[in-house]
C-alpha cells in the first residue's frame, strides 16, 4: 500500500510530511508551532518530573530565540491529536529548536 497523496490546485500529487514526533527535551515552549498548526494537532503539557530533570542535567541555554516570548521549562509541547494531521510541516518550519520529526505516511496508518 502506497503513503497518503494529496493534490494540489494545479493538479499534482504530492505527499504530505505528517509529524510523528517532537524531541521535548529540546522544546522551550515558545508556543509557535501551536500557533502555526491549522488543525489542533498540538498542545501546551506539563513536564513531567523526570522530563525536568533531564533537561536539567541538559543544561543548554534554552532562550537563545531573543523575543519577548514568554518560554518556559515547566511545560513541553506534545500531539494530541496526531489524526487531524494534514501533514503542511508549518510546525517544523517555524520551530527554533528544530523539534519536530515530519515524515509520509501510508495509507490507513
Ligand atoms: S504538520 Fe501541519 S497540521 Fe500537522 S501538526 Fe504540523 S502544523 Fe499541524
Ligand atoms: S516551536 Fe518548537 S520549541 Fe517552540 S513550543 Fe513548538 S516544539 Fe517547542
Amino acid at each position: 500500500m502506497g503513503n497518503i497523496t494529496a493534490v494540489t490546485r494545479g493538479g499534482v500529487v504530492y505527499e504530505p510530511s505528517f509529524v510523528v514526533g517532537i524531541n521535548q527535551l529540546d522544546c522551550i515552549s515558545c508556543g509557535r508551532c501551536y500557533k502555526v498548526c491549522p488543525r489542533q494537532v498540538l498542545e501546551l503539557v506539563d513536564r513531567t518530573a523526570e522530563m525536568m530533570r533531564s533537561r536539567d542535567e541538559d543544561d543548554d541555554d534554552d532562550d537563545d530565540w531573543e523575543d519577548d516570548e514568554e518560554d518556559s521549562d515547566a511545560t513541553m509541547m506534545a500531539i494530541i491529536n496526531a489524526m487531524d494531521c494534514i501533514g503542511c510541516e508549518a510546525c517544523a518550519r517555524v520551530c527554533p529548536k528544530k523539534c519536530f520529526v515530519n515524515q509520509p505516511l501510508p495509507m490507513g496508518s
